[in-house]
């Protein structure tokens, strides 16, 4: 098949990209390196995942490259009308990946934030319509905002803050949600919506600012780890691989159900659980270090995956702490 991922240098985008190809699928990867990083790819180019003719040149980056059989680069910003190449070019599926998705890369630029989710949507669902694709949007558990039911299951409405610091973010996606189930109802386009939870695992940034990198990176060079608040906010962790595993069976699924779906793990724990769990699996002597809890921060979250289960006998595989040493290894 041919398809587009939207976001591929990001921290869930090279997974899936690197897994589409090892399973002998075309792609082609857009982004901007808002939040992601170039040498995110360099996966092409050291160790080609088809033939050795995936390269991409070090040197020379071109706006558009292609570097091999199966893998084309494309640097774009959505939120500008896409390329010819890219509007002419007939894909079957479609990965929209594209957002800032931690908190102090959404907050750099709210207003941006808000285009990419709003405009940048609408221009792929707008190729998705014209070719007919299948289109999976990564909306977030974020719509759910500070929930006050636990766990969350797909009905639920959320408390989400449409005046915070996060709401770039949370009404971002929630519009994009809308954007998608307009598309589907209105030109039957055949649409998958994912509500993804915390996430882990290989090639997140390093400087991304979230929980578990940031805990890894400050145990291994024995920095203090900074908790915010007091820890007892939870979360829910999933690691990478086990996502994909859902996106590729929601996109590949026969069914004409546009979601959304949950994918997350339910294994809530603490963020001092969190702290106290990577201090023991790196045998690190950091200290804890509190400090305020930002605004809005959400005080508890746990996915309801039974929907998941039910439409694709989905559930994750990897645990948190197998999953934590395979990227405490890749940090390392
Ligand atoms: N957090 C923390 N220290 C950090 C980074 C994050 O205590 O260095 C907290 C953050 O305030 C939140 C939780 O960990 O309560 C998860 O944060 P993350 O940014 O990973 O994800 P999100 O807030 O989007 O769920």
């Amino acid at each position: 098949m041919k398809i587009l991922v939207t976001g591929g240098a990001g921290f869930v985008g090279v997974n899936l990209c690197k897994r589409l190809l090892s399973e002998g699928e075309n792609v082609v990867c857009l982004d901007n390196f808002y939040s992601s990083s170039e040498k995110n790819l360099d996966f092409l180019r050291m160790n080609s995942l088809r033939s050795c003719s995936a390269r991409l040149s070090s040197q020379a980056r071109p706006l558009c490259c292609r570097v091999g059989d199966g893998f084309e680069f494309v640097k774009h910003d959505l939120i500008d009308p896409l390329p010819e190449s890219v509007l002419n070019n007939d894909f079957d599926q479609i990965y929209h990946l594209a957002c800032p998705a931690s908190p102090p890369h959404y907050q750099k630029d709210h207003i941006y934030t808000l285009k990419v989710n709003f405009i940048g949507t609408l221009n792929v669902l707008e190729l998705a319509r014209k070719h007919g694709s299948k289109i999976l949007y990564t909306s977030t558990s974020e719509v759910y905002g500070d929930p006050e039911v636990s766990p969350q299951n797909e009905e639920y409405r959320g408390n989400v803050n449409p005046h915070g610091i996060r709401s770039c973010y949370d009404e971002g996606k929630r519009v994009g949600e809308s954007l998608c189930m307009n598309y589907f109802r209105q030109y039957d386009l055949p649409v998958r919506i994912v509500r993804i939870f915390n996430t882990y695992g290989p090639y997140m940034d390093r400087e991304d600012g979230r929980a578990v990198s940031n805990f890894i990176v400050q145990a291994l060079q024995g920095e203090d780890i900074t908790i915010y608040g007091d820890g007892s906010q939870t979360r829910s962790f999933q690691y990478v691989d086990d996502l994909l595993e859902g996106m590729i069976r929601f996109m590949n699924s026969e069914e004409n159900f546009p979601g959304p779906v949950n994918f997350g793990n339910p294994h809530e724990i603490t963020i001092k659980e969190l702290a106290d769990n990577v201090i023991s699996l790196t045998g690190s002597k950091s200290q804890l270090k509190f400090s305020d809890l930002p605004q809005d921060d959400p005080l508890q979250r746990k996915p309801d995956i039974a929907l998941a289960k039910d439409k694709f006998d989905w559930e994750p595989q990897i645990g948190l702490e197998e999953g934590l040493k395979k990227t405490i290894e890749y940090f390392s």
